[in-house]
């Protein structure tokens, strides 16, 4: 996906705050951040959206649950909690279509949707 800006993260022709990387997974600072500690977590494959995943890429999504823990843990938020979100689509808010997690904690996160 040449012109997708997280593939683009991912080989590092666009630069980011990485916090993690594995095989499979990159984690890095969002550049907007709505909370002390705002990490995004994605595949490194192009998964546009929940919608996308499949028995094909399934392991990238199970590499990225596994990986949380230690994403929360390096970021200091492990013991606190945190909370972790994916948009989808319109109506879900997505802004980048490559399937992201959004892990947000630092503070006590207010504006509880579910
Ligand atoms: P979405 O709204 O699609 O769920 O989330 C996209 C996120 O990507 C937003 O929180 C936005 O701040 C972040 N973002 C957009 N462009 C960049 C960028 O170039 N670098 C980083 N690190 N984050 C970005
Ligand atoms: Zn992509």
């Amino acid at each position: 996906m040449e012109d997708c800006l997280f593939c683009k993260i991912v080989v590092g022709s666009v630069p980011s705050e990485k916090v993690f990387e594995n095989d499979y997974v990159l984690a890095f600072k969002d550049i907007n951040p709505v909370a002390p500690v705002h990490v995004l977590i994605i595949p490194k494959i192009h998964i546009q959206d929940t919608n996308e995943i499949s028995d094909k890429n399934v392991l990238y999504i199970s590499e990225i649950y596994k990986s949380v823990e230690e994403i929360a843990s390096i970021c200091g938020v492990k013991e606190k909690g945190y909370r972790l979100v994916c948009n989808c689509g319109n109506d879900g808010g997505q802004m980048v279509h490559h399937l992201h997690f959004h892990l947000l904690g630092g503070k006590k996160l207010r504006d509880k949707v579910v």
